[in-house]
């Protein structure tokens, strides 16, 4: 049985912790950016865009002078392009400020409550922007996490929502890891505990895995 503590123990040290996602950005708003972006879609595709993108739009003010469709230009080959840039859009009207390059987020949205008004930006977006940028102790619950949690029987079948497996995750996993719980189960997911043939030979915690399905 994997334990959190012998998860998290064995499986850090084969991550570099100091990489806390593998969403390319700039500053805080190129984040956020990065991360409606991602919905529905691989961080890799959202990689091969967003260089380019924020380099002419590091900021809510930038954005707005390249305009909906010079954004859609950019973001043409992500899923839902069109929502995401009108999303993006708004909510670059809502932060447009005097800020330079180095644009980050002001106190007032430090919070997941406070994110979770903006527009494109969901619960999941929020927990993955404050743990991110502010090591929240919350857990943003994406495919990756959803599943790893199941598989080492962290979360039992009621638990079918993403809402239900956060709410359990925090009770479970000791606190001291809730800001890296989705950064290292999101890498071991994606790289090593994949949906289809993880790769146990290569993986920190194969001796104390009973998962049925590896
Ligand atoms: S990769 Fe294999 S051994 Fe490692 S946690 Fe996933 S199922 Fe278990």
């Amino acid at each position: 049985m994997i334990t959190p503590d012998i998860y998290f123990e064995n499986v850090c040290p084969t991550l570099d912790m100091n990489i806390r996602s593998e969403l390319y950005s700039v500053n805080d708003f190129t984040f956020a950016v990065a991360v409606i972006l991602s919905a529905q879609a691989t961080d890799k595709k959202v990689n091969e865009v967003t260089p380019e993108l924020f380099r002419v739009a590091p900021t809510p003010a930038k954005m707005l002078d390249l305009g909906i469709d010079g954004l859609k230009s950019y973001i043409r080959v992500i899923s839902f392009f069109n929502n995401k840039a009108t999303n993006i859009m708004k909510l670059s009207e809502i932060l447009k400020d005097t800020q330079g390059d180095d644009w980050k987020f002001p106190e007032q949205y430090h919070s997941r409550d406070a994110l979770i008004k903006l527009p494109g930006i969901g619960q999941k977006t929020a927990n993955v922007i404050t743990n991110v940028l502010w090591g929240a102790p919350n857990i943003g619950v994406d495919t990756h996490v959803f599943r790893l949690a199941h598989r080492f029987g962290w979360v039992d079948d009621t638990d079918n929502t993403p809402d239900k497996v956060e709410q359990k995750l925090l009770q479970k996993i000791p606190k001291k890891y809730h800001p890296i719980v989705n950064h290292v189960m999101v890498l071991h997911g994606r790289y090593t505990c994949k949906a289809l043939r993880p790769n146990c030979v290569n993986c920190p915690v194969q001796k104390w895995c009973n998962a049925k399905n590896k």
